[in-house]
């Protein structure tokens, strides 16, 4: 019964990773035509690059639109920082500014590079005593208060980058009274810490001194003024909120800041005294030593930033699934989406963030386009996206997924993002666990691009990486929307990327040059991007059946439950202690974890059923086995999401992955169970406590409710 026209697509797959197809030269290419000037969201520039992604797109034999939207975006009218020393001397006057280096090529364009600031900045002056909090975590600011007896209210506090998300950074010093924030790169995470010889761009990889880290400080997603919908249609064609009613949302800053150099940060650390930081606060070995204050040394900031109302453009192209709308009647009507995203705009140059996975995501289109010569046609429809203003909030993302929620919600198979492509040597992946054995196998099929003689699985699984792959439960990209808002399957991959890896993150310096001489001389790591994430799209759409595993799935479910795991992400000593006497009961999740394992032992046991029915059955009777059984594995994941989604973040709807709170980069499982014992144990009430149990309840209802689609009877 196996359809007359149904191409053998294990040829093309192979045909995919031909090295007659994957030119390390033309990604190259890609990039630099990207990368020739600065891109920020709603710039000219940006709108050139999108209508490059539409180009080669469309070349390639993909027919493409742009989805444009109208969002409330942030940019920098004036900055000033001052530091007073001494009461008799004037203040000294910052100039926040990146020095371009010797023989820059892009130095005649470096000038439309956007000032350093954070975006969504509150506008306005602080001035206070300064105080150093080392990452400005929630723990940095405990140590503080209960180690060395230091307050921050009324301070302006210098916090170094590198373990939270920049606007966490600035909502913990606000929680903590602080009237103003400072963010510097530090020497010792940024600059190589003198070690490398502390070589520094364009010599070596590492931050220059006058180097700046540009950034975000808005703790929502997508477009501030409309949240929880789409900002479509032109302006004034829907709902927004006021300038009022965005501050009242809570996710823009309340109190200033700025981000400055790891010179200028050690400046002022120069003129911090007071007792001594501990031993992990202190910069490298060079570096002077740091004191926490308050004070002597006075710091004034101003920021003026201006918000509008601007333009974005993401660039969407379509290659439409041949054979499953084409056959039947009863299947026609309905089609699958595999969609790959990457986002396009940079605060700066963009070299590594994002346009090397925009540079992997044409050469992934230009790769279909061959294949479609070659008479390849997907089973299920590729979606290639190329995002906007994923920078400011993944507004871009965001603003379509809100807007075409429920077509996704009931077509897409998975999402496949990649944002820093390469931004050094190693591979990284995160995953939804259904797909953590998809990603494994592609890496199999692809050459370590260091190292030819082995796979790049044998490279990755041999450096130590452990987890080998992360979860998705944090912001920080585009894949956001679609796992923590919709419930959709989704990976992230990435070369390297880490800060050592890549210390000129959102800084002047992410450039072509600085890819062409440490990030990735030969653009091998870039085939290889384009090679594994452009495969696994290729699985999902053309497979037969989706190769989704659910029981590795309730695997790392049972692992996280394991009291030693379980007690390290609930951030508690001992659950039993914590939770003994308070009527709690864990055995709900348990119980529907083994629930869970059971029904996708069991829909496998479907699957391969159908499979030895290929030869007796009729075709059409066939295809509907087979569709029956991939939209069950599609959907499951979207029944991990609850219509009322976390306490307090309802727009988050995910219950088994969601951001850390007081850092949106991280990613804790049971988000709703862990907020809730963080809370009962401040507050000790039975009130508290029974909340605790409720969320319980709740995670091992969706468990539940995953298990019922992949039974599939009611
Ligand atoms: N990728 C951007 C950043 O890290 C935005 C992240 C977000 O808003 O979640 O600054
Ligand atoms: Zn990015
Ligand atoms: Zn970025």
């Amino acid at each position: 019964t196996s359809s007359p026209t149904t191409p053998k697509s294990s040829n093309y797959h192979t045909l995919f990773l031909s090295t007659s197809l994957s030119t390390n030269v033309s990604i190259s290419n890609h990039l630099q035509a990207l990368t020739h000037r600065p891109h920020i969201a709603s710039s000219e520039a940006n709108s050139q690059a999108a209508n490059y992604v539409l180009k080669v797109f469309t070349s390639s034999n993909i027919p493409s639109h742009m989805a444009s939207y109208h969002v409330l975006l942030s940019y920098p009218l004036s900055r000033s920082l001052l530091l007073t020393t001494t009461p008799q001397e004037p203040p000294f006057s910052f100039s926040l500014k990146q020095e371009p280096y010797k023989s820059d090529p892009y130095a005649a364009v470096s000038g439309e590079v956007v000032p350093t600031f954070h975006a969504y900045a509150k506008s306005g002056t602080a001035e206070g005593p300064a105080v150093y909090v080392n990452y400005g975590r929630v723990e940095d600011y405990l140590s503080l208060r209960k180690k060395m007896g230091v307050n921050v209210s009324g301070c302006v506090v210098l916090a170094r980058y590198g373990k939270i998300f920049r606007g966490d950074i600035v909502k913990n010093a606000y929680d903590e009274g602080a009237v103003g924030v400072v963010v510097y790169s530090d020497r010792k995470d940024y600059g190589g810490g003198g070690d490398d010889g502390g070589r520094w761009f364009p010599d070596g990889k590492w931050l220059p001194p006058s180097g700046v880290q540009v950034g975000s400080v808005y703790q929502g997603t997508g477009d501030p003024s409309t949240p929880g919908w789409a900002s479509s249609g032109g302006d004034g064609e829907c709902e927004r909120l006021t300038k009022e009613e965005v501050e009242k949302e809570g996710d823009v800053p309340l109190i200033p800041s700025l981000p400055v150099s790891g010179a200028d940060g050690e400046k002022i650390l120069r003129s911090i005294g007071g007792p001594v930081a501990e031993h992990d606060w202190q910069g490298s070995k060079d570096a002077p030593t740091y004191r926490v204050g308050p004070g002597p040394g006075i710091l004034n900031l101003t920021f003026k930033g201006q918000e509008n109302i601007a333009s974005i453009q993401n660039v969407i192209g379509v290659i439409e699934g041949a054979e499953e709308p084409d056959r039947c009647c009863c299947i026609a009507t309905v089609c699958r989406y595999v969609i790959l995203g990457n986002h396009r705009d940079v605060w700066t140059f963009g070299a590594v963030d994002p346009n090397s996975g925009t540079a992997a995501l044409l050469e992934i289109a230009q790769r279909f386009g061959k294949l479609q010569k070659q008479g390849w046609k997907p089973r299920r429809t590729i979606i290639l996206c190329n995002w906007d203003a994923e920078e400011y909030g993944l507004i871009g993302s965001t603003e379509w997924v809100e807007e075409n929620r429920e077509l996704l919600a009931s077509r897409a198979v998975a999402y496949l993002n990649s944002d820093c492509a390469v931004g050094g040597a190693g591979f990284n992946a995160m995953a939804t666990p259904q797909l953590d054995e998809l990603i494994k196998k592609a890496t199999q099929q692809v050459t370590d691009p260091d190292n030819s003689s082995q796979s790049l699985y044998e490279a990755w699984t041999s450096s130590g990486t452990s987890p080998l792959i992360g979860r998705l439960g944090g912001g920080g990209s585009d894949y956001k929307p679609f796992v923590q808002h919709v419930g959709i399957p989704s990976i992230d991959l990435a070369f390297g990327g880490d800060t050592a890896d890549y210390p000129v993150y959102h800084s002047l310096y992410d450039d072509f040059i600085w890819m062409q001489k440490f990030g990735d001389p030969m653009f091998h790591r870039h085939v290889a991007a384009a090679s594994v994430w452009g495969l696994v799209a290729l699985w999902l759409a053309d497979e037969e059946f989706l190769h989704f595993d659910y029981q590795s799935y309730a695997k790392e479910l049972q692992i996280f439950m394991k009291p030693k795991c379980v007690e390290s992400q609930l951030n508690v000593k001992n659950l039993e202690d914590e939770i003994s006497n308070k009527d709690i009961n864990l055995s709900p999740i348990l119980k529907s974890i083994k629930e869970l394992e059971k029904a996708a032992i069991n829909i496998n046991d479907q699957r391969k059923e159908i499979e030895a029915s290929k030869g007796w059955r009729t075709w059409k009777e066939y295809q509907m086995k087979v569709r029956d059984v991939n939209d069950r594995l599609m959907m499951a994941e979207r029944a991990f999401t609850d219509r009322d989604g976390l306490l307090g973040m309802t727009w988050h709807k995910h219950l088994i992955y969601g951001p850390i709170k007081n850092n949106d980069y991280g990613s804790q499982s049971f988000p709703g169970i862990g907020d809730a014992v963080r809370v009962a144990k401040n507050l000790q009430t039975a009130e508290s406590w029974h909340r605790v149990q409720h969320e319980i309840w709740r995670v091992s209802r969706v468990i539940k409710h995953a298990s019922l689609v992949l039974i599939g009877q009611l």
